[in-house]
């Protein structure tokens, strides 16, 4: 693993100026481009010279600054914006993989990427291996001659497992197959590619967006699988159209520049909230506290700037326990009954019956989650001393405590 990565210094160095000096890049509002000559449009459709925008579902300057600021943060040589991290997901794999591959992922993944998994990637024969991702011999035993990728985020929805990146790598270099991580959940607090990744994805709905007005996702990765995503022949990104809009992306763009200190609010808020729950002895996760299984593994990981992220999980038993439980934290001002995640304020939801509804209430079972399991996104809060106060004025109203 390379040393000293510094995510944010990386994104703070770039110099991105607008076309009259402006200290924001431009925001090209095009579809099309015009050219000069007619040869020269004939080049850039058979990707023969460089420097030319040719239509926006395959680049835009803007998407192109946005892309830019993901691979400085990443440290991978390209990246490309896309219109919801579930559109970064859908078209990595589908690029990566062909009627008759196999893919090994972990069973505690977003909902939405469990389902891609397990029910729509039967339309192309697709094969998918669920697996404790945290057991490496169980990745290594899922492998067969025809598996294409190991598929795991980094820090795991809503289970908040850490996946041994460096680990896995090892195995996906020596079968010859690819490894895409997921960061969605702690992005600049992990930098998968400096572990040896191949390509990482990221929703942008969530912390790198932070503001919750957008959904976005990003793929970052080698300029060779960018290109090949984009090839105006057989490219994914290019054939199925999941481009993300350059006005949104220029939004992005400048609320990636406070990212580092957003991740470590959210992270310090956590803890803070984490120690607390534990304090008053709930059942509870996060990887920032010695007892979370993955601990030493993330402190070996991590980036060590950002702290241990912004998601915490309690578990409260039963879907009716944490049912007005929630109700009660909204009523009270903790925040909002919310699914997602990286916004200023809190937002909380039960796993089970949203954002890991997809997820067949007996494969929930098996990984670990509890129908009461309320997953919490810890927000900006500046005064989080009285923001705790008012989840435990819950619990105790609702006698769980
Ligand atoms: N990946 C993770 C870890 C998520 O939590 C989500 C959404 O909740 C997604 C991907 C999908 O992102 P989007 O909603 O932007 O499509």
């Amino acid at each position: 693993m390379k040393k000293h990565f510094d995510p944010a210094t990386a994104i703070q160095k770039l110099e991105q100026f607008g076309e009259f000096g402006g200290v924001n890049p431009s925001i090209t509002d095009s579809a099309t481009f015009t050219f000069m000559t007619e040869e020269e449009m004939t080049k850039t459709f058979h990707g023969v010279g460089e420097g030319c925008f040719l239509y926006s579902r395959h680049w835009n300057p803007t998407n192109r600054y946005l892309a830019e600021a993901l691979a400085a943060m990443e440290g991978s040589e390209l990246a490309w914006v896309t219109g919801s991290g579930m559109a970064a997901i859908t078209t990595t794999l589908l690029q990566l993989c062909n009627t008759g591959d196999h893919i090994v992922t972990s069973v505690t993944t977003y909902g939405g990427t469990y389902a891609f998994l397990a029910n729509y990637l039967k339309k192309f024969k697709i094969d998918v291996t669920f697996v404790n991702i945290t057991d490496l011999a169980s990745v290594r035993n899922a492998i067969r001659p025809n598996t294409k990728v190991i598929y795991t985020e980094s820090m795991t929805n809503p289970m908040l497992q850490i996946s041994d990146i460096p680990g896995l790598a090892k195995i996906a270099r020596k079968h010859g197959i690819k490894l895409v991580v997921d960061n969605t959940f702690t992005p600049m607090i992990f930098s998968p590619i400096q572990m040896g990744a191949d390509i990482v994805v990221y929703s942008m709905t969530k912390f790198i967006n932070g503001k919750n007005d957008a959904v976005a996702g990003a793929i970052c990765a080698s300029e060779e699988f960018i290109e090949a995503i984009s090839n105006v022949n057989d490219g994914t990104a290019m054939l199925l159209g999941p481009v993300l809009d350059p006005l949104r992306s220029s939004s992005i763009l400048k609320n990636m520049a406070t990212l580092h200190i957003r991740m470590q609010k959210h992270s310090e808020n956590a803890m803070y909230m984490a120690k607390k729950l534990k304090e008053i002895g709930l059942k509870h996760i996060y990887p920032g506290l010695p007892e979370h299984p993955q601990h030493e593994l993330m402190n070996k990981l991590m980036n060590k700037d950002f702290g241990y992220g912004g998601i915490i999980a309690i578990d409260l038993e039963t879907a009716e326990r944490a049912a007005p439980f929630m109700e009660l934290m909204q009523k009270k001002g903790v925040g909002y009954h919310a699914v997602s995640l990286g916004y200023f304020k809190t937002l909380f939801s039960n796993s089970g019956k949203s954002t890991s509804s997809e997820v067949p209430e007996d494969l929930q079972k098996e990984m670990g989650l509890s129908a009461g399991l309320v997953r919490f996104s810890v927000g900006l809060d500046h005064d989080i001393a009285h923001s705790y106060q008012l989840v435990e004025d819950s619990l105790r109203e609702l006698k769980y405590i």
